[in-house]
Parts: C-alpha cells; sequence; structure tokens
C-alpha cells in the first residue's frame, strides 16, 4: 500500500511558535493527505512528556489521538556539531531522528545527560570534540534500538551537512565509520533529487522530502512529503521502506524558490545600486565585482561542484508542487493565503476531493474544478499540475525566487 509521510516537524517548543494543538496538526493531515507525521522534538522532556499523555499506540510503533485514524511518529531534530581535522570552523549539520517507542527516547535522554549536553529547546545540539568523538555519539545512539533512524536534513542548506558553510568535500570526514548507518537523506526545500542524483555519495542513498514545519497551517504541513510502498502501516515497515528505498514519489519545492539558489549580490548591499546574479562563470574566489565582498556560493552552483557528471542516476520520482492554498491564493490575487477568503475558496475545492495529494493526482482534474472555482484560480491549479510554472529571477543572497505561472 501507499503511505503519504511527512516525517520532519517542529513543535511550539521550538520558540517563537506559540503552541501547536496535535489535533489542528491532525485536522490538517486529514485534508492534506497526510497519513503519518513526525510529531517533532520528542527529546525534550516537556514534549515527550506531553506526548506520552495525549497519544496511544494504535499500530506497532505509532500513536494517534483519542478516536483518530491519523498517526504519529517520534521524530526530533537535533544539531550536531563536531571539530574536523583540517577544518578552521566548527562543522554543524541538522540531523532527524525517529524512534520507535517512548522507552527509547528515556534511553537517548538519559544519554544526553551522561554526555553534559544540555536538553532544553526542541532542537537540542550534541556536541563533540573530534570525529571519532561524533561518531561513538551515534554509535551509542543507534544502539539503543535497531530500529532508531538518524538522517541527515537539508542537506544543501547551510546548516546541511554538505552545506557551502561546512564546505566538506565527502560526507565520510564527518560519519567515519559510522557512514554506512546513513541510508537516507532530506532534500530539504531547497534542493530536489535531480539538483542531488549525481553526488557521488547519495546516488545509492533513499531520498525522502519533509516539511520542516513550525505550524499547523495549510501551506506549511506536507508542503513537501513522501510516498513510500509499504505492506502495512506501522513504524517498522516505514523504516524497512526508508531502508530499501522503497519510495513511490516525492512532492518538491521547486528549488529555484529557495533563497540561496543562485550565487549573487542584492540591490540593497552597500555599493550596490543593483543585483548581480551569476547563472555561470562564478569568480572562482567568490568576490563581487561590484562591492568587492565575498559571496556565498548558491545551492546550484555547490550541487555542482559535488557531482560527478559520470554517474548514471537512479531513477527517482518526483513532482514540484506549491500548497494548494497558495496557489487558490495566487488565483484570487490575494497575498495572505490564510485569509478567511482563500479558505473559503479553499474548502469549496475540496469538497470534490478526498485530500490535496489525491487532487493533484487527479486526471480528471480541470473538469472537477470547473463546478467550483473561478476561473483563474483553476488556470493555476492547473499549471501546477503539470509543472508549469518556474521561478524567475530565482532566489539569490536571501531573496526568494519571484514566481512566475
Ligand atoms: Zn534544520
Ligand atoms: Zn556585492
Amino acid at each position: 500500500m501507499k503511505l503519504a509521510i511527512d516525517l520532519h516537524s517542529h513543535s511550539g517548543y521550538a520558540g517563537g511558535v506559540g503552541q501547536i494543538e496535535l489535533a489542528d496538526v491532525s485536522k490538517t493531515m486529514n485534508l492534506k493527505g497526510i497519513q503519518v507525521f513526525g510529531t517533532g522534538d520528542c527529546l525534550l522532556p516537556a514534549r515527550s512528556n506531553e506526548l506520552k499523555n495525549i497519544l496511544t499506540e494504535t499500530a506497532e510503533g505509532l500513536f494517534s489521538l483519542p478516536n483518530d485514524e491519523n498517526k504519529f511518529l517520534l521524530q526530533t531534530e537535533v544539531i550536531l556539531s563536531t571539530k574536523l581535522n583540517g577544518y578552521k570552523n566548527k562543522t554543524v549539520a541538522h540531523h532527524v531522528i525517529l524512534f520507535p517507542d517512548f522507552s527509547s527516547i528515556e534511553k537517548m535522554q538519559k544519554l544526553m545527560q551522561k554526555w553534559k549536553m544540555k536538553n532544553t529547546i526542541g532542537r537540542p545540539f550534541i556536541v563533540s570534540n573530534s570525529q571519532k568523538e561524533l561518531q561513538d555519539q551515534l554509535f551509542e545512539i543507534a544502539e539503543i534500538d535497531k530500529n532508531i533512524e538518524i538522517f541527515p536534513a537539508h542537506v544543501v542548506t547551510p546548516e546541511g551537512i554538505f552545506g557551502s558553510k561546512n564546505n566538506l568535500s565527502e560526507i565520510k570526514e564527518f560519519y567515519g565509520d559510522f557512514l554506512p548507518n546513513i541510508r537516507v537523506i532530506e532534500t530539504g526545500l531547497s534542493a530536489d533529487p535531480k539538483m542531488l542524483e549525481k553526488i557521488p555519495e547519495f546516488q545509492n542513498l533513499t531520498m525522502i522530502s519533509n516539511s520542516d514545519c513550525h505550524s499547523a497551517a495549510l501551506n506549511r504541513i506536507g508542503r513537501e512529503f513522501t510516498i513510500i510502498d509499504v505492506e502495512d502501516v506501522s513504524y517498522q515497515n516505514i523504516i524497512h521502506a526508508l531502508r530499501n528505498n522503497k519510495i513511490d514519489f516525492t512532492a518538491e519545492f521547486n528549488p529555484q524558490e529557495g533563497r540561496f539558489f543562485h550565487t549573487g549580490h542584492r540591490a540593497d548591499r552597500v555599493g550596490h545600486e543593483e543585483a548581480i546574479i551569476f547563472i555561470n562563470d562564478i569568480p572562482s574566489d567568490l568576490k563581487c565585482p561590484i562591492c568587492k565582498k565575498k559571496m556565498n556560493l548558491g545551492v546550484n552552483e555547490r550541487c555542482k561542484q559535488l557531482s560527478d557528471e559520470k554517474i548514471v542516476p537512479l531513477q527517482r520520482n518526483f513532482k514540484h508542487l506549491i500548497p494548494l492554498i497558495e496557489v487558490v491564493a495566487a488565483g484570487l490575487n490575494i497575498k495572505n493565503p490564510n485569509s478567511k477568503t482563500v479558505l473559503a475558496a479553499f474548502d469549496k475545492i475540496m469538497q470534490n476531493f478526498q485530500s490535496e495529494i489525491s487532487l493533484w493526482q487527479d486526471e480528471n482534474l480541470e473538469k472537477k474544478l470547473s463546478l467550483v472555482a473561478k476561473d483563474d484560480v483553476i488556470k493555476k491549479i492547473i499549471s501546477v499540475q503539470k509543472d508549469e510554472f518556474s521561478f524567475d529571477p530565482a532566489g539569490f543572497d536571501g531573496n526568494y525566487g519571484v514566481l512566475k505561472f
């Protein structure tokens, strides 16, 4: 069977976002068609206690609210930080950890006490002073339970394992002997499988997409997601699918939308009267020809730098999508996708579809929309379904790409 999963999120404990009720998350999961959702922040004692109190195990290793079909999977993000030989700065890389039960979370909380790591924020730091120490920590976590899964998050963002800040040439430098235990990577909002498929160390790994959201809103949950093939709904089956690349499909942001897709400088920088974007022929010293300051290497270029053109990549089935609520807002020419008018138009459309995911897969989409949406909204939804949209200019130097249908 096909299972739609979104396994990286953050809770109200992440700070600055206020409380996020799982009941609201579950409502949005129904509309989006996400069946299994990562809880976020499950290592923080206040959060793990809360989850233990409100959730019950309804399938092996998966948890639900009372009288609710939707499943939650125990998940956290952590920041691994270490000192690698030959690098001046610390290497910092965000990772997601999935847990099969509350007892393995308790064991990990004890490990953090033993390591004297603070566990007071939703996304804790795990710090080490050498590659060897990091590797030992990772093995200790993995030994808690053979079904714990650790994978690098948003791999080519500045906070990702292969980000331009870390500037690693191989992920082996970071993981050492733990490398064979890395079987999954999260492409993140800034990259899609196409951009990563020729990176030698990624070519045999499973690529998944998650929302990494901090909100229960319709344009956040499932803004990226993964559909996997499983025999039955259970934690162990999900892990088996992830470890064996049983990926049916991933929904991706168009990476051009990302704020660091190209290398360049914005027009509002000191010394600039206009922006400069490099699509090719990036200066090798990354010095901006206008203001002479150093530019950050764009994600697109970073991926090319890491890729080996000789690699024949695995086939990966993915599609660029925009959250439906945002497409409806664009069709109505309304800026705020969570405004009442947009929500009302969205609700009207959704009466005809089981979920947003099934809407995107519907072969008679145009016909079904004709009775429930305005022409401009229909046109834009169909353009997204056909992947007929782009971002021009694409994102650079902190500016988002500008959407063009
Ligand atoms: Zn992160
Ligand atoms: Zn400049």
